[in-house]
């Protein structure tokens, strides 16, 4: 490592607290200091490259550095980098809006932004809540979701969540969800829609694979099933495709592959390709219909942040949208699926796997049974790091979410760094 690595390094560990990082040991865990990007790979600022097969946190999709997301992103810097949505319009946010509706699955009609997935889901909950007030319907103010459901990290959107390890703590502050398991055949799912059906304002979930649950593949109908029961019984659903959207699961939306279409649709991530924070809830007209009004009645939405629609974000968001018709983003994917899918087979059957876990570009190598404590996942990512490659493990989940412009040497690459990661730290080979 240089000196200037070192020296910022140094600096990184006195001023920065890293979010779900314990500090204490930070420092041990060898961290990179990554100072530019191209493609898929990231470069450290000892010129070190290294392959981003987290897609810098679930984020990057047509790779870092594309020509046209910079360039959409310096037109706008040559307008104007923000301005208000509170009382005003921008052109960028306009244009996001319509493009983004036209690519949504049908019915939803209206875009509500802000600049998380933590905050798209907090939106939907808000929403869909004041909705049922509004309505006349106050019975409806519970939610269900899903067991080891992840949402973000805001306190409603932690109340929806279900990974005891990051929402115990905070336990009384939140307010309580129905949980439903999607792998006990549906009996969960109909007990809570028939016991509590008539209070529920909304469902939400991940559709078709619960990402930070540790990327658990849900069985194939399950999302048709609870849109079915939402239908019956005047339940919003609300999918949080946050993790899943934007071409990760091979269609540009999950729910796409099981002809489902929500109420309620969270994105945020992919959205800007990875390159700015931004998020849109996206509504069907019955719900934003529900708070239109007199000003008087006050149904109007008081929810807004102040970077909300930024028109840097939303320009980088329309440049990546593009790429998705200019590239054939979601026609490309096919045969680099199918790569991970083969060389994901070898590691079946593996005596330390337990499982591995994948629909489209996502995927999940679990291994043990190893204790919280004993780090295996991230030891096995650190390994792999050795051979270039960053990874960022869920528990014993060693997580596999590349760019989608990821070629397939570079699959190739990644896997070899992940059966060396298991080699060496759980075979000790
Ligand atoms: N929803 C899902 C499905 C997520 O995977 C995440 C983040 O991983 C979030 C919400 C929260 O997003 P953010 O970290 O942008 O607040």
């Amino acid at each position: 490592m240089n000196d200037r690595h070192r020296t910022l390094l140094e600096l990184d560990a006195r001023y920065v607290w890293h979010p779900f990082t314990q500090m204490a040991g930070w420092l041990d865990d060898r961290p990179l200091v990554i100072e530019s990007g191209e493609g898929a790979w990231v470069v450290d600022a000892d010129g070190r490259r290294y392959l981003d097969a987290i897609s810098s946190l679930w984020t990057n999709v047509h790779g870092h550095r594309r020509p046209e997301i910079d360039d959409a992103v310096r037109a706008q810097l040559g307008r104007i980098a923000h301005s208000t949505l509170l009382g005003l319009a921008n052109v960028p946010s306009i244009e996001l809006a319509k493009a983004l509706v036209e690519v949504a699955p049908p019915g939803l009609e209206h875009v509500f932004y802000s600049d998380s997935g933590s905050t798209a889901v907090e939106v939907a909950l808000k929403v869909t809540y004041q909705y049922w007030q509004q309505a006349g319907r106050t019975e409806k103010r519970e939610f269900a979701t899903l067991k080891e459901a992840y949402h973000g990290d805001t306190i409603g959107s932690v109340s929806l969540g279900g990974i005891d390890l990051f929402h115990k703590t905070y336990k009384a502050l939140l307010f309580d969800s129905y949980k439903v398991d999607p792998f006990d055949g549906g009996e969960s799912l109909e007990r809570i829609f028939e016991a509590h059906g008539e209070k529920l304002a909304a469902f939400v979930m991940e559709p078709l694979v619960q990402g930070a649950a540790g990327m658990l593949v849900h069985p194939d109908g399950f999302l048709k099933r609870v849109r079915a029961l939402c239908d019956a019984h005047d339940v919003f659903l609300v999918c949080d495709e946050v993790a899943t959207g934007f071409g990760r699961t091979g269609t540009l939306f999950a729910c796409e592959q099981e002809g489902v279409a929500p109420d309620v649709l969270c994105l945020a991530k992919g959205i800007t390709g990875g390159y700015l924070p931004l998020a849109a809830t996206l509504f069907t007209h019955r719900i934003y219909e529900g708070f239109l009004g007199d000003y008087g009645e006050f149904k109007t939405f008081f929810h807004g942040h102040t970077y909300t629609g930024n028109p840097l974000a939303c320009a980088a968001a329309l440049a990546s949208l593009r790429i998705f018709e200019t590239d054939g983003t979601l026609e490309r994917m096919g045969p680099k699926v199918e790569r991970l899918e083969a060389r994901l087979q070898a590691l079946r059957g593996h005596e330390k796997v337990v499982d591995v876990r994948q629909k489209g570009l996502m995927a999940g190598v679990e291994v043990g049974p190893y204790p919280p404590e004993a780090r295996m996942g991230h030891h096995v990512s650190m390994a792999a790091r050795d051979k270039g490659v960053i990874l960022r493990p869920l528990g014993n989940v060693i997580v596999l979410m590349p760019p989608l412009c990821i070629e397939l040497e570079e699959i190739d690459l990644m896997m070899d760094a992940v059966e060396y990661g298991i080699a060496t730290v759980l075979e000790g080979r």
